[in-house]
C-alpha cells in the first residue's frame, strides 16, 4: 500500500460521516426531496438538512441563516467573487485579490477583468504573507471587494485575516475569504475576523467531495447576484435540489472537525515534526519557515540535488509508494513550476524542487517514518 501525505489536495471520508451518509439514500432511508413541504418524506430530509447547516455554522461562528449550500470551494468562490463584483459594478469596478490565491479565484478574477473590472494583485510579503498593509496601499475609492483566502494551499502560510477585516469593515468593502485549508486546523471565527462571505468545502476535513458552503454576512447585510437560478432554493442565493446525503456529509465531517480541533492540531504537528527531525539534514529547507502556519502542511524544498528537474523527485517518490504533491494537485498535472512559490519569490529551478507534504487524522507515525526513509533514498540517488 503506498503512502498518502498529500491530505491538503484531499481527504478520505471518515467512517463515522460515511456512515451516517447511507441512511440518505436508500428507500429504507430519508430519501425524500427536501422540498418536498407537503410530506413526512420531504420534512425529514428538510431536519436533516438544517441540523448539518446548524454544524457548519457552529464551526465558523456564523448564524445558520448565513450559511447557504455549494457544490464546493470552487462554486462558492465563483459565487462570492462574480456574485459581490455584478451587484455592485455601480458602486465600482475594482478588486483586489493576491498572487497567490487558489484558481478558482484567479480565474474567476480573470474572468471578470474580461467583462471590464480591475484587478489589484497582491505580493506577499518577504515571508510569504498577505497582510493588511498590502491590501491598504492598493485600495481605491472604486474598490468593491477584497478577497483573500485564510490558509494557502500549497505552504499552509496563514494571511493577516483579521487585519485585512478591520480594515474592510471600516470602509465598507465586501471582505471575502476562501477558507478551504482553514477549516478544522484553525479556531475560525467570522464575526471575530469581520468576515462577509467566506467559502467552505467539506472534501479538504473527511467529507464527501462534491459539496460546500458559503457564508453570507446578515449583518452588516451582504448581497450577492445569483449564479444558478432556477427554483429559489438557498433563498435564490444558489438553486437546485439539495443533495440530502453530501450536507448530511458535510454537516457530520464539520461536527468532528470541531470537537477534535485541538485533537488534530496536536496529531498533525507531531507528525510534521516527526518528519522534518527525519529529513532535516538533507539539503533541505523549509518554504514560508519565518510565516505562521497549519500544522498540517509542510513545504519543504531541496537544494544541490544535482540535475532534479520539475517533477523529478515526486515521481522517484511514487515510485517508491509516496504519494506527494508538488505545488498544488491542480498544476502538477502540467509540471509548471508552482506560481505560488514564484511569488514568494523563489526562482523557477527552486520552485521546481519543492514538495509538499500534508498530513491528516489517518496518518500514522510508521508512515512517517517509512516516509523519511523513502525521501532519503530518493535524495541521495538523485544527488549521485
Ligand atoms: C481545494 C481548494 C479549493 C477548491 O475546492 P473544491 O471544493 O475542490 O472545489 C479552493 N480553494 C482552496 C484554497 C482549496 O484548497
Amino acid at each position: 500500500m503506498a503512502i498518502y501525505l498529500d491530505y491538503a489536495a484531499t481527504t478520505p471520508v471518515d467512517t463515522r460521516v460515511a456512515e451516517k451518509m447511507i441512511a440518505y439514500l436508500t428507500t429504507d432511508g430519508v430519501f425524500g426531496n427536501p422540498a418536498s413541504s407537503s410530506h413526512q418524506f420531504g420534512r425529514d430530509a428538510s431536519r436533516a438538512i438544517e441540523e448539518a447547516r446548524d454544524n457548519v455554522a457552529r464551526l465558523i461562528g456564523a448564524n445558520p441563516k448565513e450559511i447557504i449550500w455549494t457544490s464546493g470551494a470552487t462554486e462558492s468562490n465563483n459565487l462570492a467573487i462574480k456574485g459581490c463584483a455584478l451587484f455592485n459594478q455601480k458602486k465600482g469596478k475594482h478588486i483586489i485579490t493576491s498572487k497567490t490565491e487558489h484558481k478558482a479565484v484567479l480565474d474567476t478574477c480573470a474572468f471578470l477583468a474580461r467583462e471590464g473590472f480591475e484587478i489589484s494583485y497582491i505580493d506577499p510579503d518577504k515571508n510569504g504573507v498577505i497582510t493588511a498593509d498590502a491590501v491598504r496601499s492598493l485600495l481605491r475609492d472604486n474598490t468593491i471587494l477584497v478577497s483573500v483566502m485564510y490558509v494557502n494551499n500549497e505552504t499552509g502560510i496563514i494571511n493577516e485575516i483579521d487585519k485585512i477585516g478591520q480594515l474592510t469593515r471600516e470602509r465598507g468593502i465586501v471582505f471575502h475569504v476562501d477558507a478551504a485549508q482553514a477549516t478544522g486546523k484553525l479556531p475560525i471565527n467570522v464575526q471575530r475576523s469581520n468576515i462577509d462571505i467566506m467559502s467552505l468545502t467539506a472534501h479538504k476535513i473527511y467529507g464527501p467531495k462534491g459539496i460546500g458552503a458559503l457564508f453570507i454576512c446578515r449583518k452588516p447585510r451582504v448581497r450577492l447576484q445569483a449564479q444558478i437560478h432556477g427554483g429559489g432554493h438557498e433563498r435564490g442565493f444558489r438553486s437546485g435540489t439539495l443533495p440530502t446525503h453530501q450536507i448530511v456529509g458535510m454537516g457530520e465531517a464539520y461536527r468532528i472537525a470541531k470537537e477534535e480541533l485541538e485533537k488534530g492540531t496536536i496529531h498533525t504537528q507531531q507528525l510534521s515534526q516527526r518528519l522534518w527531525d527525519g529529513i532535516k539534514l538533507l539539503p533541505v529547507s523549509i518554504n514560508g519557515a519565518n510565516a505562521p502556519r497549519v500544522e498540517n502542511v509542510l513545504n519543504v524544498r531541496f537544494d544541490n540535488v544535482g540535475s532534479v528537474e520539475t517533477g523529478m523527485l515526486v515521481q522517484a517518490l511514487e515510485e517508491q509508494g509516496l504519494a506527494v504533491s508538488a505545488g498544488s494537485a491542480c498544476i502538477s498535472a502540467s509540471f509548471e513550476p508552482s506560481y505560488v512559490l514564484t511569488a514568494m519569490g523563489f526562482d523557477r529551478e527552486q520552485a521546481a524542487n519543492s514538495i509538499r507534504f500534508s498530513f491528516g487524522r489517518m496518518t500514522t507515525t510508521q508512515e512517517v517514518d517509512e516516509a523519511i526513509r523513502i525521501i532519503s533514498d530518493a535524495v541521495h540517488q538523485l544527488q549521485k
